[in-house]
């Protein structure tokens, strides 16, 4: 369905400094009802979940509840969902984390991340979005090395493609729209949990450190898969 038409379209949408409001705007008409969003629901997800309440409400937002979230991101999701209006649609695993652990063993989150990954956030993600031709996410060039070589518009293996209409905002901007708009903080966003994800994967940082060093520290891990093209990830695992 993407041809180099619609990337030629989105890249000069950049050129012009397009905002993420429009971007929202043409992938909302562009692709409806067959785009969906993603969203982990901590502070820098704000900023977009309120674009969206403003620009497409009815955009399906997919939050995919592994099991181990910390109960704060659950809490924060719903007030949310109530203060926005949001269209949210919860994915979840096969097995709850007590089957994960008949199965594979206890905390597999430790001895093998890749796969803890890829079963309670990659796979379901791939199910909800059976279907979708466009797929809209938070990501941004400034949270690791990795995500600073993603393009506005990348088509998967899997067929859907990615839209990240916040590409080019730092932590900055995402800072000053929420104090523009007034808008909250995830609850553990002040005692330096800057991302958030699964409580066994998620520790603080400070302040001047990468926002996302929290994330599996120590271990060399920087990213759950979400990020990887679907599409290989699948061939990998090979279910
Ligand atoms: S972030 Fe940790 S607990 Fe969550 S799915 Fe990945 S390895 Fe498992």
């Amino acid at each position: 369905m993407v041809n180099l038409a619609i990337e030629q379209y989105l890249d000069d949408m950049h050129s012009q400094q397009a905002a993420p409001e429009e971007i929202l705007e043409w992938a909302w008409k562009t692709f409806a009802p067959a785009v969906a969003a993603s969203s982990s629901f901590q502070t820098q997800s704000v900023p977009l979940l309120h674009m969206i309440s403003r620009v497409c409400p009815e955009l399906p937002v997919i939050f995919v509840d592994t099991g181990f979230h910390f109960p704060g991101t659950l809490a924060f999701r719903d007030m949310l969902q109530e203060r926005l209006g949001l269209n949210i649609v919860v994915a979840r695993p096969e097995r709850t984390p007590d089957e994960l652990a008949q199965e594979y063993g206890e905390d597999l989150f430790r001895h093998d991340p890749d796969l803890c990954c890829y079963l309670n956030k990659v796979k379901p993600l791939q199910q909800a979005l059976e279907g979708m031709c466009a797929w809209v996410t938070g990501v941004r060039h400034d949270q690791t090395a990795s995500r600073g070589q993603m393009r506005s518009l990348e088509p998967q293996l899997s067929g859907v493609v990615k839209i990240h209409p916040l590409l080019r905002w730092t932590r900055e901007m995402l800072e000053e729209y929420r104090r523009r708009y007034a808008l909250p903080a995830h609850p553990l966003h002040e005692f330096g949990y800057l991302s958030v994800g699964c409580a066994p994967c998620t520790h603080p940082v400070l302040k001047a450190d990468d926002e996302r060093a929290g994330r599996w520290a120590g271990t060399g891990k920087r990213e759950c898969g979400l990020h990887l093209d679907l599409g290989s990830v699948k061939d990998v695992r090979g279910e």
